[in-house]
């Protein structure tokens, strides 16, 4: 394949990846984006494959057949709610590719097109730079996803863990792979090359390590990024546009979805990246809120009162995708509508454990996109409604957000649920959310629990609406 053919059918499928990231932004386009980023990814491998470049296909099928296995395997097994922990293990891989083919590139410049005419071994200055920042960010992305991996999956513990002098360590190790990487433009020598790597693994250990609680989401769309930035660094050491562009994009992307997230939750990101914000607060936190009673109904109660109400706005939270709640849920709304009852759906940013989760939830039980509305849109409008039906939330529903500037999500926006006439919680225990802290609305006069399975209970309802 010529180069002029190629270049112009990677251009087709940046454009498909520009496509899909636009459709992508609303529910309502999202099968349509997915499928422009299918298309593009179609046009990009069979263009790669055409390439006179390629040395063996016998390894490149290996590798597809292989990964493909192991990749739809995991698609096919992978529950909605673990996600966002697949995602870092993935990150972790995109971080890894980086390093590998910095290696390669290193050793063996003329295999990629980067070594010095006349001067065997030798790397032109600007390969180094694009070679030493790919090796860099690739570490940081391998060991910081690993570490947001082992969080979200809880194999370590979600909460910030700090320890004296982080910050002074992490700025130093900083420092340290910015002059390593000077020495490797300087003389090209392997040592640096090795310490660059090295140190990098280490920042992205620490970086990570003492971010937790609520501020996870950042942190899974930060990687997003740097693994996007990671490929980028590839692409140029590959020469390949495409991977320059699709790393671009995805970087970028991640980086305005991390500023979404972080105003979404009210917070810097510089604040976000130096972690450990109330860890402490967050450990002593979570108990059960000692023997302070609370009201407590059946699923009887709430038909009755949500019957009765003229607008219910429901709140759906993590515990609706663990209960795979959201079919009974919509089904309870359309009796409700049935029944002359307003009923919306209250979104907040950072509700589950992934962007847009509670979106993907309830777009695939079919609720009009118009019933769902994002915080800003709805937060004015609890002081009228009747009932807030808050199934699975919590951490977004905390007035300790507002309230206490000791709670690890003290300044983060929430859902006034509060404000509303009644507050029905569905939830099995008093135990806490993601953020380990106590939620003080469980215990007020307006506020009735509902203890079960977010799923069951909304069974519940629906049978007693309809009797
Ligand atoms: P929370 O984690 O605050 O609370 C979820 C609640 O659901 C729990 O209190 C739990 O209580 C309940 N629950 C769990 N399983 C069930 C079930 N089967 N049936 C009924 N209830 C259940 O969730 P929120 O959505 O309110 O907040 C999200 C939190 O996650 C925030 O702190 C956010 O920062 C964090 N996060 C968000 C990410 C994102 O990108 N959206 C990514 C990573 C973290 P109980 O055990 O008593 O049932």
């Amino acid at each position: 394949m010529s180069g002029t053919i190629s270049a112009l059918l990677y251009l087709v499928s940046g454009v498909c990846f520009i496509m899909a990231l636009r459709g992508l932004s609303s529910p309502e386009t999202a099968r349509q984006g997915n499928f422009f980023g299918m298309a593009g990814m179609v046009v990009a491998i069979g263009t790669t494959l055409a390439l006179p470049s390629v040395l063996s296909y016998e390894t490149i099928i290996l590798g597809i057949v292989i990964g493909g296995a192991i990749g739809t395997l995991i698609a096919r097994r992978i529950e909605m709610t673990a996600l966002p922990q697949l995602v870092a293990a993935f990150h972790s891989l995109v971080g890894l590719a980086a390093c590998f083919v910095a290696v390669a590139a290193f050793f063996k410049p003329e295999a990629y097109g980067i070594g010095v005419p006349g001067l065997p071994g030798a790397i032109g200055t600007a390969s180094l730079i694009e070679m030493s920042l790919g090796l860099a960010i690739g570490a940081i992305t391998f060991t910081g996803s690993i570490v947001a991996f082992g969080k979200l999956q809880g194999l370590v513990t979600g909460r910030p863990l700090v320890f004296p002098m982080q910050h002074p360590l992490n700025a130093v190790l900083g420092i340290v792979v910015f002059v390593m990487i000077g020495w490797l433009i300087a003389d090209q020598n392997p040592t640096a090359f090795w310490l660059i790597f090295a140190v990098s693994l280490a920042l992205g250990f620490l970086l990570i390590l003492p971010i937790g609680g609520a501020d996870m989401p950042v942190v899974v769309s930060m990687l997003n990024s740097y693994s996007g930035w990671a490929a980028c660094g590839i692409g140029f050491t590959l020469s390949n546009s495409l991977l320059i562009v699709t790393g671009a994009l995805v970087g970028s992307s991640g980086a305005i979805l991390s500023y979404i997230m972080c105003k979404g939750m009210n917070r810097s990101f510089f604040n976000v990246i130096l972690g450990g914000f109330g860890g402490e607060t967050a450990a002593a936190a979570g108990g059960p809120g000692g023997d302070r009673s609370v009201k407590s109904g059946s699923a009887e109660d709430a038909a009755f009162i949500m019957d009765n109400a003229s607008s219910v706005v429901i709140v759906p939270g993590y515990g609706m995708a663990v209960a795979q709640a959201q079919h009974a849920l919509r089904e309870m709304g359309d009796i409700l509508k049935k029944g002359g009852v307003t009923v919306r759906y209250a979104i907040h940013p950072v509700a589950g454990r992934m962007p847009g989760h509670m979106n993907v939830l309830l777009a695939e039980a079919n609720v009009p996109y118009d019933e769902v509305l994002e915080l800003e849109e709805i937060n004015r409008d609890f002081a009228q409604t009747d009932v807030a039906f808050v199934i699975g939330a919590n951490d977004v529903t905390n007035p300790a957000a507002k309230t206490d500037p000791t709670s690890p999500i003290y300044g983060m926006p929430i859902l006034d649920v509060e404000k509303a006439k009644t507050v029905l919680f569905v939830k099995r225990s008093m135990a806490s959310g993601y953020a380990g802290v106590d939620n003080e609305l469980f215990f007020r006069d307006n506020t009735m629990m509902l203890f079960g399975d977010a799923k069951k209970m909304c069974e519940e309802i629906v049978k007693s609406l309809e009797h």
